[in-house]
């Protein structure tokens, strides 16, 4: 991070939400020539981040100085879209992690950026949103039903958890990455802004060893699930009933859910044919997969290899 002495300045474009005419220093962000513009507030950048605080006293002398719009320049490598992301928090405060699930790529550009600036306001109110998307007990996992997306942001996730040291959030993350291609596993995942996600190679060992535990979790547990004799007590459609639960082994595997790499989804009972089937014997069905696989949840870092690095997992 430098001002740097460089006549491309003069081409930075104007940031729409975060150029304050009343702003006091200009923050360049992204690469040169088109690099935007951020007319901040020197006060508040020094408030919350150390860092900033320590440059802006370094800021040079008045006549050694570039300047944008009569304001001193301090140019950053980050890309545009994440400083955004960082001065509408920085300026928003609390309210901007309220309401809505902030989307997965601005939560981690938001940890990311916090740590490079030491902003620990911004760490304390984003890493709950991280959590969430990356639960350690099995309730708030099947709580939140919504899947997933985009399944890749995991693998950033990982990434970013070896990089800030965030180990919780491992198991979970590694489960999803373990849904991901193979091609994406080995050789990372490009985001739309050009930025390269990538593994470290004893990652993506875990990972692909991490399949085939999963993968024998899951048709262990279906084989539990699926191995119905009788109906549900209050079953009244018993000859409609049995054959279907009867047949659904079959059926998952024809849909290639029997060994998929997921035993801590819900499995769409629907593709194994169960929409003939009554409430009481869904209600039943229902039941026995989520005790099987509740039980499991406590294996999840052993699954994915990480057991020695998670402490306080829940271990029933
Ligand atoms: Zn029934």
């Amino acid at each position: 991070m430098a001002a740097l002495l460089d006549p491309d300045f003069r081409k930075l474009v104007r940031h729409a939400e975060h150029y304050h005419n009343d702003g006091d220093i200009v923050i360049a962000a992204g690469p040169l020539p088109n690099s935007t513009a951020f007319r901040v507030h020197m006060h508040i950048l020094r408030e919350h981040s150390g860092v900033f605080k320590d440059h802006l006293a370094q800021i040079p002398p008045e006549e050694g100085l570039v300047k944008f719009d009569n304001c001193p320049v301090m140019a950053v490598v980050d890309h545009a879209d994440d400083m955004a992301v960082l001065l509408s928090a920085l300026y928003k405060g609390p309210g901007f992690f309220e309401g809505a699930k902030l989307p997965i790529f601005t939560v981690l550009a938001l940890l990311d950026l916090a740590a490079k600036y030491q902003v620990p306001t911004i760490t304390q109110l984003a890493m709950p949103h991280l959590q969430f998307r990356f639960p350690t007990t099995f309730n708030e996992w099947w709580g939140d039903d919504s899947e997933f997306e985009p399944v890749e942001a995991a693998l950033s996730a990982v990434v970013l958890a070896r990089k800030l040291g965030i180990p919780t959030i491992l198991p979970a993350a590694l489960y999803y990455v373990c849904q991901l291609p193979i091609k994406t596993i080995l050789h990372g995942y490009h985001r739309e802004d050009g930025k390269l996600d990538k593994l470290s190679n004893e990652d993506i060992e875990k990972v692909l060893e991490g399949k085939e535990n999963l993968m024998n979790l899951n048709a262990k547990t279906n084989m539990w699930v699926l191995d119905i004799k009788v109906p549900s007590t209050s079953c009244k459609t018993r000859n409609i009933c049995l054959p279907v639960m009867k047949r659904a082994a079959h059926l998952f595997v024809e849909t290639r859910q029997m060994c998929a790499y997921k035993p801590f989804h819900w499995v769409d009972l629907n593709e194994g044919g169960y929409e003939d089937i009554c409430r009481p014997c869904w209600r039943m069905l229902c039941r026995k997969r989520w005790d099987g696989i509740h039980g499991h949840w406590c294996e999840l870092p052993a699954l994915m290899g990480v057991e020695a690095e998670v402490e306080g997992w829940p271990q029933e």
